[in-house]
């Protein structure tokens, strides 16, 4: 089921900020394309998900790659959750380590992530820059996007902290010349400030150790928990092997099938194999 998803800040569409983008179910074509691209970093996968079942509301055509990559990384998320949601029913699973040292016991949460969505999220004010001061410096930024995310993911494989700084020096637009932009109060400004426009970017959970006791807040990845769903079962080649074998369908009229429909042939492929 295709859903309409709010966003907080919105994309250009026509010189106006739209604020609705509809999400549909993966087709057996969007999930070969992704599953072909074994290299992607977790950004650029997310991306090119989204780039294939994000629609426009009005037309009902795709969005493509560069809106999706200037959407803000709250909106993003937005989106991926919406994309769990129209095509896995029930919740999902998290799984993370506990932080304390000596510790390390894995945790495994699931997760209902519809109650993410519900609700609309406030409006951001639809302007593109923002410009914040901190003692004598002053700095104009714009809210880090997905395609900046992208952008700087290759780098975080290896050096997540350059990544960080590399995240920052890309949403920096204009700076006095006062001093660094860079200083530490100044980033914790930005963050605040980052942190209050795109709230949805950093969703956390809280989660305590089962073993040792330990609240910590675990961020919400919906592009990792997606991936990992994506990624279960036989892997979309054998599954269009199987189908075709069965019902002798053409491997495009499989691939054109959405996700879940897909699903209930293959269960009912395998329940009148079981007869036989
Ligand atoms: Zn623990």
């Amino acid at each position: 089921m295709s859903l309409v998803v709010d966003l907080r800040n919105g994309w250009r569409s026509d010189g106006a900020v739209a604020l609705q983008l509809v999400v549909r179910p993966l087709t057996g074509g969007d999930e070969m394309q992704l599953e072909e691209q074994t290299s992607l970093t977790p950004a650029a996968w997310a991306n090119r998900l989204l780039a294939a079942c994000t629609l426009d509301l009005a037309s009902g055509s795709p969005v493509g790659l560069p809106v999706v990559r200037s959407l803000s990384l709250g909106d993003r998320e937005r989106l991926l959750l919406a994309a769990y949601a129209a095509n896995f029913a029930g919740t999902a699973d998290m799984v993370l380590s506990c932080g304390k040292e000596g510790c390390g016991e894995t945790i495994e949460l699931q997760l209902d992530l519809a109650t993410f969505l519900a609700g609309r999220p406030g409006r951001g004010d639809g302007a593109q820059t923002f410009t914040i001061a901190e003692g004598e410096t002053q700095v104009t930024c714009h809210l880090p996007t997905a395609g900046d995310l992208e952008t700087v993911a290759e780098l975080g494989r290896t050096n997540p902290a350059a990544a960080a700084d590399a995240l920052v020096a890309r949403c920096l637009v204009a700076a006095s010349e006062s001093s660094g932009p860079c200083d530490p109060p100044l980033l914790d400004r930005l963050a605040r400030e980052v942190e209050h426009r795109d709230p949805e970017a950093d969703i956390r959970i809280a989660v305590t150790c089962p073993t040792c006791g330990t609240a910590t807040q675990a961020l919400l990845d919906a592009g990792a928990i997606l991936r990992a769903r994506c990624a279960m079962g036989e892997g979309i080649h054998a599954e269009v092997a199987r189908l075709a074998r069965v019902y002798h369908w053409s491997e495009a009229e499989i691939l054109a099938l959405p996700r879940q429909r897909r699903r209930r042939y293959l269960d009912l492929a395998a329940s009148q194999e079981a007869i036989r």
